[in-house]
């Protein structure tokens, strides 16, 4: 009944705090984002240790709030994975960022990589390995200059399952990063069987590098680690030149972090570096 409806109505209305009112609200939003081209990526680069050249880019994503204004990814990823609004917006991601790299070989810079996140659900996905495939043939892309990064704690959420998506990956010759490395549980022997190529280790560790021993060690054993599987390391995060000296000297591939350079838009990558060149 009518009166009913409004009963519940209101019981809803009273019980909800503004807070899953928020979240609700953002869910809707969000389910409306793409066909209203909200969404928006970043590139950041990864240098050669200690300062270039680019190796390569990874593709953060945004979003353009109309209201809220640019929100960070961090705000509305867990949402989007609780929500599977992840999967088609991953897929625009994926797609948006190998249209760019597309774009940035035929502008000259042909040895560019591009690195995309995944999070756990689009990496279990049924899809994934046809979705990738597809994106590679559609944009003209070797697969070897796409990098899929992936945490490690989604790798190791199931280790069997991951095994077998990342052979399918790795046959097709797409590069895999274990993103956050350190900051999971990784059994090393697990680690040893993982068809990865590369590691990025977690902010975290590179953060009080220059101040706590601890760290300096953690990192020293990564990079060993790295040389002994033939896996590039990658050290995430990089704010200071203290930490880029000691990364460097501790013998990590590769860097990146505010220090070398920010995430842009695209249209402002070419002229930061060109700017950082020539400082
Ligand atoms: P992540 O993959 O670990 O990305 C690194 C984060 O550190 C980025 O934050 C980047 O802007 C930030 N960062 C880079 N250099 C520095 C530095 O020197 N200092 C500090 N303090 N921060 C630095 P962002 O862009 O806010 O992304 C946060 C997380 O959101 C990412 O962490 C990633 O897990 C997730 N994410 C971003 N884009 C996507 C996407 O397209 N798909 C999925 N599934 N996840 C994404
Ligand atoms: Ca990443
Ligand atoms: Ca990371
Ligand atoms: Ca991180």
């Amino acid at each position: 009944s009518k009166a009913l409806g409004r009963n519940v109505y209101c019981f809803f209305e009273m019980s909800m705090n503004s807070n899953v009112h928020e979240q609700l609200q953002l869910v809707h939003d969000l389910s409306m984002a793409l066909e209203r081209n909200e969404l928006i990526l970043q590139y950041q680069p990864k240098f050669v240790a200690p300062s270039g050249p680019v190796v390569g880019v990874e593709a953060l994503l945004r979003w353009q709030h109309p209201v809220r204004g640019l929100i960070p990814p961090d705000a509305f990823i867990p949402l989007a994975e609780k929500t599977g609004l992840i999967v088609p917006i991953g897929d625009w991601v994926l797609d948006t960022a190998c249209g760019q790299l597309k774009q940035w070989h035929d502008a000259g810079r042909e040895t560019w990589g591009m690195a995309v996140n995944l999070s756990a659900l689009q990496f279990t996905h049924e899809r994934l390995v046809h979705t990738v495939q597809e994106t590679l043939a559609r944009h003209d892309l070797a697969p070897q200059k796409l990098t899929l990064e992936i945490t490690e704690s989604t790798a190791m959420r199931n280790v069997e399952e991951s095994l077998r998506i990342l052979q399918q990956l790795n046959n097709m010759g797409v590069r895999i990063s274990i993103d956050d490395f350190g900051t999971g549980y990784s059994s090393l022997l697990y680690l040893k069987r993982l068809p990865a190529n590369e590691l990025k280790i977690d902010r975290g560790f590179v953060c009080e590098l220059a101040q706590d021993s601890e760290d300096a060690a953690i990192v020293s054993a990564i990079v060993a680690l790295g040389k002994t599987l033939d896996l590039s390391i990658v050290a995430e995060g990089v704010e200071t030149a203290a930490q880029q000296e000691f990364l460097t000297s501790l013998g990590c591939g590769s860097l990146q972090g505010f220090l070398l350079g920010r995430p842009v838009f695209a249209e402002q990558l070419i002229e930061a570096l060109a700017e950082r060149d020539a400082s």
